[in-house]
């Protein structure tokens, strides 16, 4: 176990903490199943959590960050191409061969389609889509072992600002074909959680650490999206063992210093699974920039190692 003694939140961050939990928020032993709820990356103006999404920015203000959400502006204020009048014709296996190559084609380092669940979207919300294509959007390995110093935060805003020009640039690509699309994007995606969307498309398993494990990229990737009503074909979900190897595997929650990574699947609003404790791992991640130490430290990001780990879990699930 980490000794949770090496880290003492900042009093400063503390005095705005809301007299609420974030865990309570996230349905933490609720047994029934119930829609999320908006805990944190939303308007702060609305969400529980506001106050304390404020002093992240003002505490993570180094030029280079701040240089990257300069850059993220400009990119959020490119405007969506108009639906052209006259929808372009084709099968569902047409257009979902033709998205995922364009979504190649951008730069997304992996993709996959799920047919929109209600289910996923936050509790007050509306997604009126029913198809989802998922794009893994890379980071930089290298950059990213210097978390949780903010230079490994600048890879991320870099990265959450590339996807989302892509989901924007494959938005607007479906509308000049005449069809409606809305790129779904990081941090602040609207109305739905794309983890869930993400796992249904193909693009890994959830990890001990709360993120998707992907079979090429570890964790060690950022989430994009295009909503459309395209009937396009769904990928299967992509099993190849990394949630089973998490069962015995403690490198995340050992080197998380705040202690936040449940060793135990949690029962969250009536599913099984990897929980995060909200309300240790906050404090931790808006002091330093967004954290990502523990995905970057999932054996299954790290080159070379993640490849051979995912070939050994294939050669033991075909003996
Ligand atoms: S982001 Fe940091 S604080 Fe949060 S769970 Fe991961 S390692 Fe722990
Ligand atoms: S570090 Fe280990 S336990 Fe944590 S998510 Fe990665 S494989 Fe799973």
């Amino acid at each position: 176990m980490s000794d949770s003694n090496r880290y003492t939140p900042d009093p400063a961050q503390m005095a705005l903490w809301p007299d609420a939990s974030g865990n309570d928020i996230n349905g933490l032993n609720e047994t029934e199943f119930r829609r999320p709820n908006h805990v944190y990356w939303g308007n702060p103006d609305v969400i529980t959590f506001g106050e304390v999404q404020k002093w992240f920015y003002t505490k993570n203000n180094t030029p280079e960050l701040e240089a990257g959400r300069i850059a993220r502006r400009k990119v959020e204020q490119i405007p969506l191409a108009p639906i052209a009048s006259t929808p372009v014709e084709k099968s569902a296996q047409d257009w979902t061969d033709a998205i995922k190559a364009e979504a190649t084609r951008l730069g997304a380092e992996d993709v996959g389609v799920a047919v929109m669940d209600p289910d996923w979207v936050y509790e007050g919300w509306d997604v009126p889509f029913t198809s989802i294509l998922v794009m893994a959007i890379a980071m930089d390995y290298d950059e990213m072992t210097a978390a949780p110093e903010p230079s490994a935060g600048v890879e991320v805003v870099r990265q959450y600002t590339r996807g989302m020009d892509l989901s924007k640039q494959l938005a607007s690509w479906l509308r000049d074909q005449g069809h409606d699309a809305q790129p779904e994007h990081g941090p602040f995606a609207d109305g739905m959680t794309m983890t869930p969307p993400a796992i249904a498309a193909g693009l890994g398993e959830l990890g001990k650490h709360g993120s998707i494990i992907n079979c090429k990229l570890g964790s060690c990737f950022r989430l994009a999206g295009v909503l459309t009503n395209l009937p396009l074909i769904p990928d299967a979900p992509d099993v190849f063992g990394a949630e089973d190897f998490c069962a015995t595997c403690q490198v995340c929650s050992k080197n998380c210093p705040p202690d936040a990574i449940m060793l135990e699947k949690q029962i969250v609003r009536g599913h099984r699974k990897f929980y995060v404790d909200f309300d240790k791992c906050l404090p931790f991640f808006n002091e330093h920039a967004g954290c990502a130490i523990c995905i970057t430290v999932c054996p299954f990001s790290r080159p070379g190692i993640g490849d051979n780990l995912i070939a050994k879990l294939a050669r033991r699930a075909s003996a």
